[in-house]
């Protein structure tokens, strides 16, 4: 996933309240997910069959999951599942000779993260069964937190509705009933039924040519966690962009997309090349309305991704390798659970730049990485110690919370640190066998660590030890050796902001055309601080950075705008507002007027103007930046 940094400033009071509590507790297991209520030690689910209408007017899923389970442990009777705000009507277990018992079901204490755990006895005559189907008829309700249903004027096109989930971390239980975490992976086959008009995509073989007719049968043959199933629906069509890269979007948004991410298949093969072959058959995109609530979303051969990339110039594809990278990183070698998310978030960051650096130039990857950098330096300013380290102890609070860039940056920062201490080609080798070592698999960051040190730490000529790893992995902050990055062109940016800034030289003499969106992202972060709101005027007008269409550029300048007060420019801040639904792009400018010492009232107007179009992940966010209770 690409998230959204803004997120950890606002939680930081609460998950510090959370990690007093966790080091009291002497029984913490880091390879025991704390976020799901399922007994995976006794049961194990390994296949899911859904048969699912998708109802508009009533804003639910309708329909039946049928779960291929085995039971680990020979006694057990009870199997816990995760639901949330799930109508269950009819729980069955069907046996291998074809007989189907009815089970008894109740539902257990309902938690507010978690959900409400769904406990079903075995029938008698079923448990000295080794495996065996469990079937729920079952309702989604119309708040689930996975799925957005969008009325059309919400959409592009304005004419048809749009629903579309987003299972990571904990939602897929919204929309499925299941063992909703990281360390189970399942197989999948679904049929959806559908308005006739709409298409049905999935993170499973979508066909490109399947004929439009209100019914679509999916199947996913690897096994993935419950975070990667994915579904949309809506009046989207199909372009091909290479051989085995495609991508699907309203048809107002098709064109764009297509010249956007031209470069798609080019880089699935140089990833390919680069990280050893591509499991997962086709790789495509679905650009979705503006209130998707992230940049991207790594759904296995499905990427979602925000429209808020189409700048136009290629320029916010960094996402697009993003979330391609998740193809191994996440997809192919899964977290175990949340707080190990640094192995998806990190090492994914790490191969983004990598790919970055084979499609485009290095003096761009050079200065993405610098951004990155001074973004994590400003997170490690706020967030409290305990949650700094790679994998921190986290056993209770919301993992949604959990984001931000210390596991994203930092671990990139890591990875490329390994690179710098034993050279490209011997990273690249570890890097291939780890992703053929435990390719669908979940793994926890201590399996990483002894994998990193029995296969490149122990090298005859290693500079690095077990214990700077792990200096990474569990303390605070960056060691001090860590990899500063750099980048000349930003540099000179930087120097000319001064140069401007004292007066030297004058607003025409700022060759902005021909910077790329990171350099003038770089510049506006490197104005001073006192700058008079005239001067702000003037860089505005001779720049023209309030009317920008750049969703990275505008995100940085309201931020200025907002922290400086400069009320001018706050009408083209509200607009900014309304124009984007990613959580990245717009909470840190809520975040901003609300630490301004003077808005916070007008940034709570604005956002009960703009609210309605947000997804709820990012209306309850927001809601919690300004103070409001979640809504
Ligand atoms: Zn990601």
């Amino acid at each position: 996933m690409r998230a959204n940094p803004g997120l950890i400033i606002l939680l930081t009071l609460l998950l510090s309240a959370c990690s007093e509590k966790v080091r009291e507790v002497d029984d913490y297991d880091p390879a025991h997910d704390y976020f799901s209520f399922a007994n995976t030690d006794q049961f194990v689910m390994q296949h899911l069959e859904l048969d699912l209408s998708v109802d508009f007017d009533a804003q639910e899923l309708r329909g039946s999951a049928t779960l291929a389970m085995r039971k680990l442990e020979p006694n057990a009777t009870e199997i816990i599942l995760d639901t949330r705000g799930l109508r269950i009507s009819g729980a069955q277990v069907l046996l291998d000779g074809g007989e189907s018992i009815a089970a008894e079901f109740s539902f257990g204490e309902s938690d507010k993260i978690k959900g409400t755990p769904l406990v079903l006895t075995l029938p008698n005559a079923a448990e000295s069964a080794a495996q065996f189907e469990l079937k729920l008829e079952y309702a989604t309700s119309p708040d689930s937190t996975a799925l957005q249903w969008l009325p059309p004027e919400l959409t592009a096109g304005g004419k048809h509705p749009l629903m579309f989930s987003q299972s990571q971390t904990i939602h897929a239980r919204s929309w499925v009933p299941l063992q909703d975490t990281p360390a189970v992976r399942v197989t999948y086959e679904a049929t959806i039924k559908t308005p006739p008009e709409l298409l049905a995509v999935m993170s499973a073989n979508n066909d490109p040519l399947t004929p439009r007719r209100g019914i679509y049968h999916f199947e996913m043959p690897q096994p993935i966690p419950s975070y990667l199933l994915a579904i949309a629906v809506g009046n989207i069509f199909f372009v091909p962009l290479g051989e085995q890269t495609g991508v699907y979007a309203e048809p107002e948004l098709l064109d764009r997309s297509v010249f956007e991410f031209a470069d798609t298949q080019e880089m699935l093969e140089q990833a390919e090349r680069l990280f050893g072959p591509y499991e997962w058959g086709r790789y495509d995109l679905l650009v979705l309305p503006p209130s998707f609530p992230f940049g991207g979303m790594e759904n296995p051969r499905l990427s979602f991704i925000t429209p808020s990339l189409l700048a136009g110039d290629r320029s916010l594809v960094s996402v697009i390798a993003h979330e391609l990278a998740h193809s191994w990183s996440g997809n192919l070698v899964t977290n175990a659970t949340w707080r190990d998310q640094w192995l998806n978030e990190g090492m994914t960051s790490y191969l983004e730049s990598r790919l970055m650096e084979v499609i485009y130039d290095k003096d761009r990857v050079n200065e993405e990485r610098v951004l990155m950098y001074r973004e994590l330096l400003l997170d490690l300013d706020t967030v409290p110690a305990a949650l700094q380290a790679l994998a921190p102890r986290l056993d209770d609070g919301d993992p949604d919370d959990f984001q931000g860039t210390i596991h994203y940056s930092k671990g990139q920062l890591f990875l490329q640190y390994l690179e710098n201490a034993f050279g490209r080609d011997a990273f690249d080798r570890f890097l291939s066998s780890y992703f053929d070592r435990f390719a669908f698999q979940t793994i926890t960051t201590e399996r990483f660590l002894d994998y990193l040190d029995e296969n490149l730490l122990k090298a005859e000529t290693s500079k690095v030890s077990r214990e700077d790893a792990e200096q990474w992995l569990y303390q605070p902050g960056l060691p001090a050796d860590a990899p500063v990055p750099s980048s000349s062109t930003l540099d000179a940016v930087e120097a000319l902001a001064t140069a401007w800034a004292e007066g030297e030289i004058d607003v025409t003499e700022i060759p902005v055309q021909g910077w790329s969106p990171q350099a003038t992202i770089h510049f506006i972060n490197s104005l001073p601080k006192d700058l008079a709101h005239e001067r702000l005027a003037e860089l505005d007008a001779g720049l023209g950075f309030s009317a920008t269409r750049n969703a990275e550029i505008g995100r940085t300048w309201f931020i200025q705008v907002a922290q400086r007060r400069y009320t001018a420019a706050y009408e083209q801040l509200e607009q900014h507002l309304n124009r984007y639904g990613r959580g990245r792009l717009i909470e840190p400018v809520y975040l901003a007027l609300a630490q301004n010492g003077s808005d916070l009232e007008l940034a709570r107007e604005m956002f009960a103007r703009a609210r309605g179009t947000y997804h709820p992940l990012t209306e309850s966010a927001i809601a919690g930046v300004l103070g409001l209770e979640e809504s």
